[in-house]
């Protein structure tokens, strides 16, 4: 096989030695009945088990793989990006997550809808098998982030997908630096389709997204997808001088025509209290977006190869 590949698989994998030999099964399987010709992108995103070492040793022996290493862990988002901007499949790149919680086999029923005319084939998860609350706080978070962003990113759908080329070429040209590969993919445009999916419970081991980067990701999709914020605390602010100035009339009315004193100061710290707290928070959220300026401004690049193993042939 030494043309370039039709398709790209693409997963990011950080400490999954666990689920890897399952992984690796699963796609083996998958590529040995598929009639595409199909190159599978690893990337190491600075595991500390031996997730490299498997990865390196598969890449040596088995031309299909490909390893992309990264020098450090540098989370998800970048890791996929490493792994994207390292992809050649010349028709489309299938993401995946490497726990298995996105099943490989689903490959071909993505690809027919590709070639239905879809530039993007986004899985759309039915049912999931997680926990309550991460459950609660998937569905609020994507129903929230839909209602004030200004792109149409479609609900319960993550970075599963199979995206064609001209996406991706896309995608790899889009410098920003605090990622949200979804929000991307569908700012991009074309002809994007949904295709409904149970997602499967991890293979093995534990949710390699800590609590902070879960918030970290959903901060990047609200504040680098919507403007909502800013713009609702100018409105809070634009309100609150509406509400003193109406305070100030009826205290002035009160004292010119029926000279009652002024009543004590309970209610006035209340007001100042509150309204502290609301300009702290407006400068919060102005200092959200400040920092988003901050980073891009530095221009670093967004992720550190420190080895790759591919098939030369290929190129
Ligand atoms: N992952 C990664 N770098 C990280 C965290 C996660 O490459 O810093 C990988 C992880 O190995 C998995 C995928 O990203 O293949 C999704 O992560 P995870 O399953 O932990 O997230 P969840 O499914 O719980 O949202
Ligand atoms: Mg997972």
């Amino acid at each position: 096989m030494s043309q370039i590949p039709q398709i790209s698989i693409v997963a990011p994998l950080y400490n999954e030695s666990e689920s890897f030999p399952m992984l690796i099964q699963r796609i083996n399987a998958l590529m040995d009945s598929s009639p595409l010709s199909i190159e599978v992108v690893l990337i190491d995103d600075g595991s500390k088990d031996d997730t490299a070492l498997r990865i390196r040793q598969l890449a040596l022996t088995d031309e299909r793989y490909h390893g992309v290493f990264l020098s450090r862990n540098h989370g998800h988002q970048l890791a996929l990006t490493a792994g994207i901007a390292a992809a050649r499949g010349s028709e489309a790149l299938f993401v995946i997550d490497g726990d298995l919680q996105d099943p490989p086999e689903l490959l071909p029923d993505f690809y027919k809808l590709l070639k239905e005319g879809n530039d993007v084939v986004y899985a759309v998860r039915k049912k999931r098998k997680e926990g309550f609350v991460k459950k609660m706080g998937y569905h609020f978070f994507y129903r929230i982030l839909r209602s004030i962003s200004y792109v149409e990113i479609p609900l319960d759908s993550g970075d599963f997908a199979l995206i064609s080329r001209r996406v991706v070429d896309v995608l790899n040209k889009m410098p920003e630096e605090s990622r949200y590969l979804r929000g991307m993919r569908s700012w991009i445009g074309f002809k994007q389709v949904g295709f409904e999916y149970e997602r499967d419970a991890r293979a093995a081991g534990e949710s390699k997204y800590s609590f902070k980067q879960l918030f970290q990701l959903a901060y990047n999709g609200i504040f680098n997808f919507s403007e909502f914020p800013i713009k609702f605390m100018s409105r809070v602010g634009v309100i609150a001088i509406l509400i003193s100035l109406f305070y100030f009339i009826v205290v002035v009315v009160k004292k010119m025509f029926f000279a009652q004193v002024i009543e004590g100061f309970t209610s006035l710290l209340f007001v100042i209290i509150l309204f502290s707290g609301v300009q702290l928070l407006a400068l919060g959220i102005i200092g959200e977006y400040v920092l988003r300026i901050f980073f891009q401004s530095k221009n670093r690049p967004l992720f550190i190869i420190k080895e790759e193993i591919v098939n030369r042939e290929y190129i």
